[in-house]
């Protein structure tokens, strides 16, 4: 409902004692009941990392890369935001302090500061505040994750910007909350408040008191640990609520319902309405279910089981099993040496994403595999390139490969080559075709049928694509083109005719998977595993 209040108001949410604690999930299931209540609700990242953007960070470190859809790669939390607020995430959503310091040392070497001294505070501080307008812009609620703890060095000048923002919108209009982890001491059976008090009294220093703080507990904790922390907080008590860990971040949305936080945001908006969590209450229900069978998927990746590497694959299964009424098991099958005993284990394979020749051999095999006993098989960007090979290599051309693998023109096995205009960038950042991309639809494929229409769009994040050279091979092998781009020039989908579910496309499908609105890739591969 944009317009609904004039004035954006803004929620900040900050975490002390430890990080990694959900502060992520809290802010983005705030997200999701103001959402619930009508709001045009935006969210955004602020990172204090020296990056500039999260495209070459470790997926074992930090998890998956996500790419908005205008093209920047971030960090996984973008992904839970989209998924939590059915919110199209941009490059301003997410804002690292490396982007940050590049714009204000080309500023001044442009001359732009006109010989003036440049410095954290104002400068830095007013840019991490136009960000945070301009991310905002438009909508009733904005909220911003400080990402860190507070008391991180590099995270300081965010949290001095976020307290000025107030002086900027007036303090009426914006909300922090403060999400602080309470530790349960195993040998004296209790909950300690310490640390979260320290963790209050480093936010009061940098001036800020907050107006929520949530304490996350291992197991719920009693109303007099929320209490005491109020009390040294100098805040009031019912101010201090407590969310403890959930089998599922799912459910986080109807623990902060019952937490008391959504009084505070009543009034924090003016508005007492109750939020209409029908579909999450549904989606809750439908995901809690057991039913008899439970299918296997086999995920062949790299990176076997780091989840946070491959989070929005594993969601986009999961919700899908839900909305189908089916349990599903993630099997991770490590690619560096899956073979056909892995896969005959399992009723379906996904192949993700991926980079580097480590495990690609396998990931060529998952697809052979899939083509010979018409295994249900859904290729996701890497997936894709490995299932073309795997279909050229049936199709007679043996040695057929990757560029990036160290396939050739000269040798004559480049199914998957560079892309021009890629060449000669491998080791840098943001350098890819990144961000969504249309593509069209072959009509009569199950592709089409899947999508439901021709015209679609994907994100995408590669440098490698389908040599179309070597289609009379892969078309030999079992496998046709089911989209490209509207020029013909890439090959954005491709697909078996003849089997049950063998599905590959160069996008990644994943990044648009929502709970509540399951991507029809992963709605199709899950109904072909029954
Ligand atoms: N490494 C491949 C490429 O760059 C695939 C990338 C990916 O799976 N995201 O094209």
């Amino acid at each position: 409902m944009a317009g609904k209040s004039k004035q954006t108001k803004y929620i900040f949410v900050t975490g002390g004692v430890l990080s990694g604690v959900g502060k992520g999930i809290t802010a983005a299931s705030i997200g999701a009941i103001l959402k619930a209540k009508g709001y045009d609700v935006s969210i955004q990242k602020c990172d204090p990392y020296l990056n500039v953007d999260a495209g070459l960070l470790n997926p074992v470190e930090h998890g998956e890369c996500f790419v908005t859809a205008d093209g920047k790669e971030t960090d996984l939390d973008l992904g839970h935001y989209e998924r939590f607020l059915d919110f199209e995430t941009s490059r301003y959503s997410s804002v690292l302090s490396g982007a940050l310091y590049q714009e204000l040392i080309d500023k001044e070497r442009n001359g732009g500061f006109h010989g003036k001294t440049v410095q954290m505070v104002p400068h830095f501080t007013d840019l991490v505040q136009e960000k945070i307008a301009k991310a905002g812009e438009g909508s009733d609620i904005h909220i911003v994750e400080i990402g860190g703890t507070v008391g991180d060095y590099e995270g300081l000048s965010f949290i001095e910007a976020i307290r000025l923002y107030a002086n900027r919108v007036g303090r009426e209009n914006c909300l922090y909350v403060h999400v602080v982890y309470v530790p349960w001491i195993n040998t004296s059976k209790e909950l300690k408040t310490k640390p979260a008090q320290n963790a209050l009294k480093d936010l009061r220093g940098f001036g800020i008191i907050p107006d929520v703080v949530v304490c996350r507990t291992e197991r719920p904790a009693g109303r007099d640990i929320c209490e005491k922390i109020a009390r040294f907080a100098g805040i009031s008590g019912d101010a201090v609520l407590n969310l403890p860990d959930i089998e599922s971040v799912y459910d986080v949305p109807f623990n902060v319902l019952k937490s008391g936080v959504l009084e505070i945001l009543n009034c924090f908006v003016g508005d007492d309405s109750d939020p209409d969590m029908t579909k999450w209450q549904k989606f809750s229900d439908l995901r809690g279910k057991k039913y008899d069978k439970v299918y296997k998927v086999g995920l062949v990746a790299k990176y076997a089981g780091n989840e946070d590497a491959y989070i929005c694959v594993t969601e986009a299964l999961k919700a899908a099993a839900a909305w189908n009424k089916m349990n599903i098991e993630i099997r991770w099958i490590n690619a560096e040496d899956a073979t056909g005993n892995d896969f005959k284990n399992v009723d379906g394979l996904v192949v993700p994403g991926g980079f580097g020749a480590r495990g690609a051999e396998g990931k060529i095999r998952a697809a052979e595999y899939a083509l010979e006993h018409d295994m249900p098989y859904l290729g996701l960007c890497l997936g894709m390139q490995m299932a073309c090979v795997a279909a050229a290599r049936r199709g007679g051309l043996k040695n057929a490969n990757s560029e990036e693998f160290g396939a050739s023109e000269e040798n004559g096995n480049n199914v998957i080559y560079i892309m021009e205009g890629q060449k000669g960038k491998e080791e840098t950042g943001g350098t890819m075709r990144l961000g969504d991309y249309p593509a069209k639809l072959v009509k009569g494929t199950k592709t089409y049928k899947l999508y439901g229409q021709g015209d679609v769009v994907e994100r995408h994040r590669h440098r490698y694509e389908v040599n179309q050279k070597y289609l009379p091979e892969i078309e030999k092998g079992g496998v046709r083109v089911a989209g490209t781009s509207p020029d013909g020039k890439l090959v954005e989908f491709i697909e078996a005719p003849d089997l049950k579910f063998f599905v590959a496309t160069q996008a990644h499908p994943e990044f648009r998977s929502r709970p509540l609105s399951v991507h029809p890739l992963f709605d199709g591969f899950v109904k072909a595993l029954r």
